[in-house]
């Protein structure tokens, strides 16, 4: 999970056609808010991910549902609320179902919360850090294993095997020959990894996790200091990725 931006409100919600739409799912129980003109900025507030679990929803056999915060069954007059609807993925959205989140406890909602501040990653799963994060965890259970912990170890392995492939480029170019190719294959391959752990990825937070936490990657940062190779792009780079880490 990771914290999504929400700098857009719709135009197609003024509070007349909210009142209007309001009604229409109070009489007929109409999905009032499966509009292109809410689904699409939803969609790409999200960068195409799920808000809780960071599936991808443009996938094939995947697509988005519209979670409610604060559920439909208790709170009907927000169900065209744009600061109440979340871009959700089928399994999050009918795993949250009606949970209340005022009167059976608070979860994160990462339009509003930075979920770095309540969840930890430890071998793929994820933990509370504080009650929130907890219960957050238990109610829309992130850590179910085939679902979610295979793909996080998926991309996890990936880039960790893709930072030792940058670390030995690095050495052979410091111990073996300093070719100016040799060097080009560490700074693309350095940038590679860190566009993994970017908002618009899948599983981005674990990305972000794996490269914080790596020796290789420390290492490779050191050396590329020393070298002089750690320009302010790549600075913000590594900022922009990391931030996203559940270390
Ligand atoms: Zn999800």
């Amino acid at each position: 999970m990771i914290k999504v931006k929400r700098d857009f409100h719709p135009s197609y919600l003024t509070p007349t056609s909210k009142a209007a739409l309001t009604a229409e799912y109070k009489t007929n129980g109409t999905a009032v808010w499966n509009h292109s003109a809410i689904r699409e900025p939803l969609l790409a507030m999200s960068h195409n991910k799920c808000s809780y679990c960071e599936t991808i929803l443009t996938e094939e056999s995947k697509y988005m549902e519209v979670d409610h915060f604060l559920c439909k069954a208790d709170y009907p007059n927000h169900v065209i609320d744009w600061y109440n609807l979340i871009p959700s993925c089928k399994r999050c959205n009918v795993t949250k179902g009606d949970h209340n989140v005022l009167t059976e406890g608070m979860l994160i909602d990462p339009t509003t919360d930075t979920p770095s501040d309540h969840l930890l990653m430890v071998n793929y799963r994820i933990f509370g850090k504080n009650a929130l994060g907890e219960r957050t965890e238990r109610e829309i259970k992130l850590n179910t294993s085939k679902r979610l912990v295979m793909p996080r170890m998926v991309v996890g392995e990936a880039v960790s095997d893709a930072l030792r492939e940058v670390k030995e480029n690095l050495e052979e170019y410091i111990n073996v020959k300093r070719t100016r190719q040799r060097k080009l294959k560490v700074l693309d391959g350095l940038v590679n990894i860190l566009e993994e752990a970017l908002p618009n990825t899948a599983y981005s937070a674990t990305a972000a996790t794996i490269i914080a936490c790596n020796p290789d990657y420390v290492w490779i940062v050191d050396a590329m200091n020393k070298l002089g190779w750690w320009t302010s792009e790549i600075d913000d780079l590594h900022h922009a990725a990391l931030c996203q880490s559940l270390a």
